[in-house]
C-alpha cells in the first residue's frame, strides 16, 4: 500500500529542524533511518502531513568519550554501534546492536529511531535503560535530559513532545570492572524478541556488586526497567548468591508481558527469568577474578 500524500522537507541543519517542528509540530514526523517510520506510514498506521528528514543535519553522527561519559548522536546508524569497539564496560553495546533486524535495518537505522520510537520490541530502550543512560532531547524552547527508565509512557508513547528532537544518548561513565550483556531469545534470527534482557554490572576488588542496571525488551507495554533486580543484588558477592537474590525478586515484580503470536504471557515471563539468570551467570563471570 502507498501512503496517503504527505509534504517532504530535507533538512538542512539542526536549527531547521527545530523551526519546522516548532511550527507543526503536532503534523510532523522526523524521519531518520525510516526502518520503522516508512512501514507505519505505508500500513497507513502514521499519517504524517509533514516528514521532516534529518539525514542530511550535520552534527548528528559521531561517538565521543567526553568527560567520563560516552555520547552518542542520534544519527549514528545501528551498524556503526556493532562495529564499534569500545571499552569493555560498554561491550553491550555491540552485543545488542548486533541482534537488532538485520544488517540492511541496521545499515539504516538510527540509534535515536530506535530509541525515540517506543517500540516495546526495539532492543537498544532497555540496552540505554541498564546502563542509566540519559536522553538530551532539543526544541526551540531549550535542552531536556530525560533518564532512559523515565522516558518511555505507553507503546509507542514516549516524554518526547510534538517540537523536540532527540539529539543524544548519553551513556555515564562506568569505572574498571564493569560490563554487561543483551540476552535476546527470538523465534527466529533478525526478529523481535520473544523476550530479552540487557544486564549491566560493576564489582569491587572483593568481587561484590557494586552497581547494577537490569532492564527487560517485550515485557509489556514499554522496556521495563528492573531496580528491584537492581537492588537486590548490589552489595552481594558469589554467583550463588546473585543468583538466588535476582530470582526471587523477579518472582516478586510485576511483569505483565503481553500473550501474542511470540507466545503466552506466562511463557515469556519464564523466558524473561532464564535470560535474567544467564545474563548475570554471563557478566558476573567475566568480571570476577
Ligand atoms: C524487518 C524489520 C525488523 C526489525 N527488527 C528489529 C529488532 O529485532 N529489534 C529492534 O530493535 N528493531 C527492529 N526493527 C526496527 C528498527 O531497528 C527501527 O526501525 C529503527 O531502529 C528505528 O530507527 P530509524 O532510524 O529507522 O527510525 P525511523 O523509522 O526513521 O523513525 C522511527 C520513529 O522515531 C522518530 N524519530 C526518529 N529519529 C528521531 C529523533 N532523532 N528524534 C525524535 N524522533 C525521532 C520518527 O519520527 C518515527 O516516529 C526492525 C525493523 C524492520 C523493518
Amino acid at each position: 500500500m502507498y501512503p496517503p500524500q504527505f509534504e517532504y522537507i530535507p533538512a538542512n541543519s539542526l536549527d531547521d529542524v527545530l523551526k519546522l517542528l516548532d511550527e507543526r509540530g503536532e503534523e510532523a514526523k522526523i524521519l531518520a533511518g525510516g526502518q520503522s517510520l516508512i512501514p507505519l506510514m505505508k500500513l497507513r498506521i502514521a499519517r504524517p502531513a509533514l516528514v521532516v528528514d534529518i539525514n542530511r543535519v550535520k552534527g548528528l553522527n559521531y561517538m565521543n568519550m567526553e568527560d567520563g561519559s560516552l555520547k552518542i548522536g542520534a544519527l549514528v546508524r545501528i551498524a556503526q554501534l556493532e562495529r564499534t569497539k569500545f571499552p569493555s564496560q560498554y561491550d553491550i553495546l555491540r552485543a545488542a546492536s548486533r541482534q537488532v533486524a538485520d544488517p540492511q535495518v541496521r545499515n539504516m537505522g538510527t540509534v535515536g529511531g530506535n530509541a525515540a520510537h517506543g517500540d516495546p520490541g526495539n532492543d537498544l530502550p532497555a540496552v540505554f535503560i541498564s546502563l542509566k543512560s540519559k536522553y538530551v532531547v532539543k526544541s526551540k524552547r531549550g535542552t531536556r535530559e530525560i533518564p532512559a527508565k523515565d522516558f518511555y509512557k505507553g507503546p509507542f508513547t514516549t516524554e518526547l513532545r510534538p517540537d523536540e528532537v532527540l539529539v543524544e544518548v548519553n551513556v555515564p561513565h562506568w569505572d574498571g570492572y564493569s560490563g554487561g550483556t543483551y540476552l535476546k531469545f527470538e523465534r527466529r534470527t533478525g526478529d523481535y524478541a520473544i523476550a530479552a534482557v540487557a544486564v549491566q554490572l560493576t564489582v569491587d576488588d572483593d568481587n561484590r556488586v557494586t552497581r547494577a542496571g537490569v532492564a527487560f525488551t517485550n515485557a509489556g507495554p514499554t522496556p521495563l526497567p528492573a531496580e528491584e533486580i537492581e537492588e537486590s543484588i548490589i552489595d552481594k558477592r558469589g554467583l550463588e548468591n546473585l543468583l538466588t537474590s535476582a530470582k526471587n525478586a523477579f518472582d516478586k515484580m510485576k511483569v505483565n508481558p503481553v500473550s501474542d503470536l511470540r507466545g503466552p504471557d506466562w511463557y515469556k515471563r519464564d523466558v524473561m527469568r532464564v535470560l535474567l539468570l544467564r545474563g548475570i551467570k554471563t557478566v558476573y563471570e567475566r568480571l570476577v577474578r
